[in-house]
């Protein structure tokens, strides 16, 4: 069967009506409550030959691993999409958000754009690669993921999985509008604490004040050098004081401080080696400062990911979306951090991030996903997927 006949079984109304459907499952995350909508997801697939898996994470919470076989042992092309959204916030909202209302070629509600618009679009993929009967040399796999909002939960489960190790490609799903992202920088979030001696507001002779230390650590802090190179798509490494508390009273001199720093890394910086920096810098402020007392800590860190442009999954990524879909793929930064940070350093798949929202509407109230972007964004997962499993073309790993 030619490609273009596979393309023609995508139905946008059907990718509209998953999405709107999709939404309609409120998975906001904390707490999440994803298994029911995975499951919806398996239900849609089953009867089209996929084998399904369920990780349970926790009561109402899965990632599904749905496979279609090959027939040898090539590594597997993965679908990717999380299915937990972010809270609805507190903007107003011109449809209800849980209501996935189709209306102006766009499917409306959160979680549309990021991301279950692109899960939508991998679905009918799947279901179109599925009924082509074609042989494929290797698994296709959709990952239905829980917890990519918070701490990556579904992710960290399917990078312990041994046959992970093998798969040939992920293609993420999360809103791109269809460019092609490689590389996300690295979160590093680091709190520190400046600590002093509580005394009377009206003695301040008696305390030590450690909402002053903090001022002096920060105008130390703004000074110093942490090393990058910066990156030819990604930029600069960048760094940002974010949160600061305090202080109890306004008559107590304080004694505890702590600030929140957003950290963006890239490729090429370790964390580790970037904490150890920050430990040094503290303990050269202890020898500086007289009574200066401070600490570190780590809150929440995933590291830089990166796929090379050179990869040949890639290269057979951007030459199926050229030869079936008639599109050049612009490589763009991925803004955001993605599951790709947990996947790339535990497997070292090739891993492509793509998908049909807006990135900018990502988290934003209106949220929505246009229809005839993810029927694009269809097509090109399927001839992509049929490409890398194809006998015709030799393995690409
Ligand atoms: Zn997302």
């Amino acid at each position: 069967m030619e490609i273009q006949q596979i393309f023609s079984k995508i139905s946008a109304d059907e990718i509209a009506r998953l999405t709107s459907n999709l939404v309609r499952f409120d998975t906001t995350n904390p707490p999440g409550n994803e298994h029911t909508a995975v499951e919806y997801i398996a239900h849609y697939l089953k009867p089209y030959g996929f084998e399904l898996t369920f990780l349970e994470h926790e009561p109402q919470r899965a990632t599904l691993l749905a496979r279609l076989k090959g027939k040898s042992q090539r590594g597997a092309v993965v679908f990717n999409g999380h299915v937990d959204v972010v809270p609805v916030g507190a903007g107003t909202w011109q449809h209800p958000p849980f209501e996935g209302v189709i209306e102006q070629g766009k499917v409306w509600g959160r979680g549309s754009a990021d991301m279950k618009g692109g899960v939508a679009a991998m679905m009918v993929a799947a279901k179109a690669i599925a009924q082509a009967q074609l042989p494929l040399e290797g698994d296709l796999i959709l990952t239905a993921t829980a917890g990519e909002e918070v701490n990556m939960l579904g992710a960290r489960s399917l990078a312990q999985l041994p046959e992970a190790q093998h798969w040939q490609a992920v293609i993420i799903s999360e809103p791109t509008s269809n460019q092609l992202g490689l590389a996300e920088r690295g979160v590093f979030w680091p709190e520190i604490t400046t600590y002093g001696k509580t005394a009377h507001g009206s003695t301040p002779e008696l305390g030590i004040n450690a909402v002053m230390m903090m001022v002096k650590l920060l105008s130390e802090l703004e000074k110093l050098e942490i090393p990058f190179q910066p990156h030819p798509v990604l930029g600069n490494f960048t760094r940002s004081v974010n949160t600061i508390q305090g202080g109890v009273k306004v008559n107590v001199v304080p004694d505890q401080c702590s600030v929140m720093v957003d950290m963006r890394t890239l490729p090429g910086q370790d964390h580790a080696q970037l904490l150890g920096l920050l430990e040094n810098f503290l303990a050269q402020l202890e020898k500086q400062i007289p009574a200066f007392k401070a600490s570190i800590r780590l809150t929440y860190e995933l590291p830089p990911a990166e796929t090379p442009l050179n990869a040949p999954a890639v290269q057979r990524f951007l030459s199926a979306a050229k030869n079936h879909a008639g599109v050049e793929i612009p490589i763009i930064k991925v803004p955001f951090a993605t599951e790709a940070a947990i996947l790339v350093p535990a497997l070292h798949v090739p891993t492509l991030i793509i998908g049909p929202g807006d990135p900018a509407l990502a988290h934003q109230p209106n949220e929505y996903v246009e229809i005839e972007a993810m029927q694009r964004a269809a097509c090109l997962y399927t001839a992509a997927a049929i490409e890398m499993l194809s006998p015709e073309n030799p393995p690409a790993t």
